[in-house]
């Protein structure tokens, strides 16, 4: 891999050099030929190279302007790959296809934008069969985490509300160039088939998570006291002296349910 660009903080570009770490995610991947790949944050191709040549269609999306050039050069010979140039952020992802459940979305995410990605990315689960992200291991921890547990809140919630989420390994800080100050691993989400719980009204829902876990050490009868009142805790059959991390998905949606119904 040739180098004359030098890694920018604030695109959050920690560029793979790790060979079988890319090897393990590729494999992990498992791209077959007639599918439909997009990558975000291809940066010099550490992943992209290995993918190009297993797939039918990579879309890759990236947001450093002095990266085009060079991808379009790496990437001359390929003419099953499109490069845009744009902040995956924005990004219009149902524009890459007309076809339900066909887009495999992979990327060694910029840390600082993984957050606000994953919720972008979740407005698009119609058109995703799944997602992997190399992510700093805390944060795949909370996408994993399981109810009751310290890592469980609203990222877990919103993100599990929508995916299957699992963590498939860990990658330390060394495979990378520079080194993040931070472990990573890489998470699978598989957008569920059919959503298991529905909220009626799915932004009341967002916002509801978001106010339980607002105040983390307080019980939730105290930091929801706006929304809900006593009666509604007991409709609901929750114990409101809980406290956010000891609700699960499901009693999340029934809350948002009843009060919208009322
Ligand atoms: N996939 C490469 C690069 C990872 S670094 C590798 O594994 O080596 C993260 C990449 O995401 C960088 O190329 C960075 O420029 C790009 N990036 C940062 N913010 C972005 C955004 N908002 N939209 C798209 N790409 C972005």
């Amino acid at each position: 891999l040739r180098s004359s660009h030098s890694p920018r903080k604030r695109f959050g570009q920690n560029f793979l050099i790790d060979q079988h770490i890319i090897a393990q995610i590729v494999h992990a991947i498992s791209p077959q030929k007639h599918q439909h790949l997009v990558e975000i944050g291809p940066g010099q191709g550490a992943i992209t190279q290995p993918l190009v040549t297993e797939v039918d269609k990579l879309d890759v999306i990236e947001l450093d302007r002095d990266l085009i050039a060079p991808l379009h050069q790496l990437f001359a010979a390929q003419k099953n790959i499109t490069i845009h140039q744009a902040d995956a952020l924005t990004f219009d992802f149902s524009i890459l296809t007309n076809e339900k459940k066909s887009l495999r979305v992979v990327g060694n995410l910029p840390y600082n934008i993984s957050t606000p990605l994953i919720f972008h990315l979740l407005t698009f689960t119609d058109y995703i069969s799944d997602m992997y992200f190399m992510l700093q291991k805390e944060v795949v921890n909370r996408l994993t985490a399981k109810r009751g547990t310290s890592d469980w809140g609203r990222l877990s919630i919103m993100v599990q509300y929508h995916c299957q989420a699992d963590a498939i390994f860990n990658v330390p800080p060394e495979a990378f160039q520079p080194a993040p100050r931070v472990q990573s691993a890489i998470v699978k989400l598989i957008p569920h088939e059919k959503l298991p719980l529905v909220a009626n009204n799915y932004s009341h829902f967002a916002n509801l998570v978001r106010d339980a876990f607002s105040q983390r050490r307080k019980i939730i009868r105290n930091s929801l006291k706006e929304k809900v009142s006593d009666e509604i805790w007991q409709q609901a059959n929750i114990n409101s002296q809980l406290r956010p991390e000891q609700l699960s998905i499901e009693d999340y949606v029934n809350l948002s349910n009843i009060l919208i119904g009322l």
